[in-house]
């Protein structure tokens, strides 16, 4: 009896485990006690004068991507069996956008900022305090957002996202909260929102309280939404569609991972049903948005941000990937209405402390190595928490799977472990496969994070062979740079504060007349 109550709540304690994985922790981090002054909560707003106002409007933001983020995609992007990975170029997209800035990110009550203040701040102009979703920082009342500006000016609406539609970025541009974490809350402000085009990741069905998706669903056809999850379905969609919640099949019951869109790195494995890009969900958004009146488009890739919480630069780079290659579809949008559209794309805040260079490997880079890398943490992950269930694995038996997912261990390679490497790694499975706590003491709380400890480790090594590292777990104060391409590109020049690209926008795109 004792044993059985002993492996529930071990198997309890790997749900919780997992539950961290997906980056809704940002309100349970630990409050850091520095608070901005007061000087710098206001904007330096600047009026935009601009002929004519963009019709078209796409606001692409990469969740946790800073410079650093894009600095190592394009390294891995180098590499020639990286390039097949992706649609085969060199550079980033977003090298094509000509006038570069550069935004503070700081939350109103927060030095480093969570999504939801950040995406308060980039989709409303105003900046708010950790966990709020598009109110006032004291929650005394709601601001609108540039969507709904739009939406009342008569332009259609898209909202896309990599991660479940109602998760922090997402949720900001449509809902109105005083916590992300009221999933259906949120739910419901996005059947009320009116707005055109939800698609990419679902509803997080499962936070309901009273609620499922049957309701929501049969909720949103009563406000005339139609709920797509066949990629068949899918295909037909077009100018004719009317309102449409589209997101994946398998998001109808699997919830484990957020009820987010699979990592880019793992979209191979995926049913037939599952394999639409968030370049898909953008192109299609475009055909079902297009009209006279002109429409504007948000796009987020949520899991840049959710792969560099876990420390794993290569999911975080094939996201970023997936991520321009949905900029590349507005680009080709961009070319055949050049004087009507508007381009921006930016992150809402650094994650993971990234940096390109790393102790032990001092002024030399291997990105190449970075290739062999062929699922996600989470998926190995998954791997883990089963080892960790049966009991039946064995140390040597684990080094063998890391060598075949991760290629390391593999001298041929140019990835033998050393000594050093392979005690690091003995330490993290043993303390894998007996579920004890990461922050069980401030050591484990600094190596592993939140994360398993084994699928950690094994990043961290192929990383820092790579000659990169990670100083966190959580988002940082590094500031983040803007793009931007078309009318009234010249604001985005510059330094400025988060809130002052929403301000941007919305004067530029005339939203708020
Ligand atoms: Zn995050």
């Amino acid at each position: 009896m004792k044993v059985k109550n002993f492996f529930k709540l071990f198997v309890l304690m790997l749900a919780l485990s997992v539950s961290f994985y997906s980056c809704d922790d940002d309100d349970n981090e630990q409050e850091i006690e520095e608070v901005v002054n007061d000087d710098t909560k206001g904007t330096n707003e600047e009026e935009v004068v601009v002929e004519s106002a963009p019709k078209y409007v796409f606001f692409f933001i990469g969740d946790g991507m800073s410079s650093p983020q894009i600095n190592v995609t394009e390294a891995a992007l180098n590499d020639p069996d990286f390039q097949l990975k992706s649609v085969g170029i060199g550079k980033l997209n977003l090298r094509q956008l000509p006038v570069t800035g550069m935004q503070t990110t700081h939350a109103e009550d927060r030095y480093i900022t969570g999504s939801a203040a950040a995406a308060t701040a980039l989709a409303t102009g105003k900046k708010t305090t950790i966990g709020t979703i598009s109110m006032n920082g004291d929650h005394s009342g709601n601001i609108k957002t540039m969507a709904e500006m739009a939406r009342d000016k008569g332009m259609k609406v898209g909202i896309i996202s990599s991660v479940s539609i109602d998760h922090a970025t997402p949720a900001c541009f449509y809902a109105h909260n005083e916590s992300r974490n009221n999933y259906q809350e949120i739910g419901q402000d996005l059947i009320n929102s009116g707005f055109d085009y939800f698609a990419g990741g679902n509803v997080r069905f499962n936070k309901y309280k009273d609620y499922s998706l049957a309701d929501f669903k049969s909720d949103a056809q009563g406000k005339g939404y139609s709920y797509v999850s066949s990629k068949t379905d899918f295909d037909e969609l077009n100018e004719g569609s009317g309102k449409v919640i589209a997101t994946l099949k398998s998001l109808e019951s699997f919830t484990g991972d957020g009820s987010a869109m699979p990592y880019a790195i793992d979209l191979d494995e995926q049913a037939n049903d599952d394999k639409i890009s968030l370049a898909d969900f953008t192109k299609k958004g475009i055909e079902v948005l297009d009209n006279e009146n002109g429409f504007f488009m948000m796009v987020e890739g949520g899991k840049i941000d959710w792969a560099c919480h876990a420390n794993d630069v290569v999911s975080a780079a094939m996201d970023m990937m997936a991520f321009d290659d949905a900029l590349g579809v507005a680009l080709e949008f961009y070319n055949q209405h050049p004087d009507e559209t508007l381009i921006v794309v930016t992150g809402d805040h650094e994650c993971g402390g990234l940096t390109l260079g790393f102790a032990a490997t001092g002024y030399e880079t291997a990105f190449d190595l970075l290739k062999y890398q062929s699922r996600s943490f989470w998926s190995f992950t998954n791997d883990v928490i089963g080892w960790a269930q049966t009991g039946e694995k064995t140390f040597q038996e684990a080094l063998s799977d890391v060598q075949k997912v991760f290629g390391l261990g593999d001298a041929g390679k140019g990835l033998a472990l050393s000594d050093y490497e392979k005690g690091l790694l003995e330490d993290a499975f043993n303390r894998s496969m007996t579920g004890e706590s990461a922050h069980a003491n401030e050591e484990l709380a600094v190596i592993y994070g939140y994360y398993d400890p084994f699928t950690v480790t094994v990043t961290h090594i192929l990383n820092n062979k790579a000659g990169i590292d990670w100083t966190s777990y959580s988002h940082t104060g590094t500031p983040v740079p803007v793009f931007a391409l078309g009318i009234g590109q010249e604001a985005f020049g510059g330094y400025y504060d988060n809130t002052d690209i929403g301000n941007k926008i919305i004067d530029i795109a005339l939203l708020n007349q």
